[in-house]
């Protein structure tokens, strides 16, 4: 679930914070954008396609954080983490379910789209579908993660992640007949 991709992108920042602490809040800021991004495809084009490259992004991803190496400034630091972040977003979600409204169901086996090869990735199910209990165990060790490490809005982002999802999964397999009254 996209409050699991945002406590992944920020703890991905936690290594910035110890080599150059002076960049760690800027770095989780744009771990969480990035965690986020991903999934605005949602609501515009098509779901796990649009926005997401789980191969094409790493290139990109790599060169952000050589630049930043390179010229470090906070601008650099925020954009390199979060094309980072949504490199990961987009490759984890290979490890979910396929994109249908029941995941649980197991009725649609792609998970996410490859541009590169043209073709769909396989759901591979290691978290079930998204806002299964064990979604929830990783966002609660990514958040916590950051929430013991940094402070200031780090913290309290990671803290809002983890008391959204808690209601998220428990009303997850509610959802759909919800959004189906809706539409
Ligand atoms: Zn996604």
């Amino acid at each position: 679930m996209v409050l699991t991709h945002i406590a992944v992108g920020m703890a991905l920042s936690l290594p910035v914070a110890l080599l150059a602490p002076e960049f760690g809040t800027v770095a989780a800021i744009g771990g969480a954008i990035g965690g986020i991004v991903p999934d605005i495809d949602l609501f515009v084009g098509e779901h796990r396609r649009t926005l997401h490259f789980p191969v094409l992004s790493w290139p990109i991803a790599i060169a952000g954080c050589a630049i930043t190496l390179a010229v470090p400034s906070s601008l650099a630091v925020v954009v390199s983490a979060a094309l980072v972040a949504a490199a990961v977003h987009s490759t984890s979600d290979m490890f979910g379910a396929g994109t249908e409204l029941r995941p649980w169901e197991r009725t649609n086996p792609n998970a996410v789209y490859d541009h590169l090869r043209e073709r769909w990735l396989p759901a591979r199910y290691v978290v079930r579908y998204d806002g299964a209990p064990e979604d929830l165990a990783l966002t609660v060790v990514f958040a916590a993660m950051i929430a013991v490490s940094l402070d200031g809005s780090p913290r309290w982002i990671a803290v809002a992640a983890v008391v959204t999802a808690i209601p998220y999964v428990v009303f997850r397999k509610r959802l759909p007949e919800y959004f189906e009254k809706i539409l």
